[in-house]
Parts: structure tokens; C-alpha cells; sequence
């Protein structure tokens, strides 16, 4: 039975790893016609972001401080391209529950810090196809 209150509200944004964020963030503004509103270093994740609007929804550039982060091996075995996509969820700790119960793999098992304060956990890709999937609670503290 899918429950409404599992559902996902929408995507927050997009994750897309590349090799040169300054030149990403160059080409991006080009293609989305908006300036990067903000960059951040996630030293957990071993990576630089940069976040664009793209109407309701963002584009996150991820740039790997680290070889041996999640980013820089993406990279090094598949190239630069969409990493994550990242869906909103009304309560982050319900839904990976809910996961669980329905035997979906989790990275995260608990929620933990994202890019932007927000409440974050990622699925298995064994589980979902192959699409890295991140969830993100509504909730900004
Ligand atoms: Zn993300």
C-alpha cells in the first residue's frame, strides 16, 4: 500500500559532478541565465558546490576536494555528468522508516547535515536502478 504521506513534495535539486567548478559555475550561468546564488564547502562529503535556481528547482554543481571522496570517485569511474537527484519529503526520519519497511537500501540510515543546513540522507543505488537518490526534509531548522 503507497501511502500519500510517503509521497515526495517535489525535486529539490539536481546533483551534477564535475571536474572544475569555476568553470562550471562560468557555464551554467550561460545555460541557465541566472547567476550562482551560492557556494559552499561540505567538508563531510569532501566537496565544493555551487547552487543555481532553475525555476523551482536547483542545480547543484559538486566539485570533489578529495580523490578518494564520494564525488572524485564518481568521476574517476563514470565521468563527469548527473551524480544525484534530490527529492523533498514532508518528514525525512518517517520516510527512511518507511523505506526500510519496504526493504529499500539505505547509505543514511539517520538523517544527517546537506549542503544548506537541510536534513539529508541518501538511498542505495542497488536499490533504486542506479539512480543515486537523496532525500531532503522540508524542514529548515
Ligand atoms: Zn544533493
Amino acid at each position: 500500500m503507497i501511502s500519500n504521506i510517503m509521497g515526495v513534495s517535489g525535486v529539490e535539486h539536481i546533483g551534477i559532478a564535475v571536474r572544475e567548478l569555476d568553470q562550471a559555475i562560468r557555464l551554467y550561468e550561460k545555460i541557465l541565465g541566472v547567476k550562482c546564488y551560492k557556494q559552499e564547502i561540505v567538508p563531510e562529503q569532501k566537496v565544493r558546490t555551487a547552487f543555481f535556481m532553475a525555476g523551482n528547482t536547483k542545480i547543484e554543481l559538486l566539485e570533489s576536494t578529495d580523490p578518494e571522496g564520494p564525488i572524485g570517485k564518481f568521476i574517476e569511474k563514470r565521468g563527469e555528468g548527473i551524480h544525484h537527484i534530490a527529492f523533498l519529503v514532508k518528514d525525512i526520519d518517517e520516510q527512511l522508516t518507511y523505506y526500510e519497511g519496504e526493504g529499500i537500501g539505505l547509505i543514511d540510515k539517520k538523517p544527517r547535515k546537506g549542503a544548506e543546513g537541510l536534513d539529508i540522507a541518501f538511498l542505495h543505488p542497488k536499490s533504486t536502478n542506479g539512480a543515486l537518490i537523496e532525500v531532503c526534509d522540508e524542514k529548515k531548522e
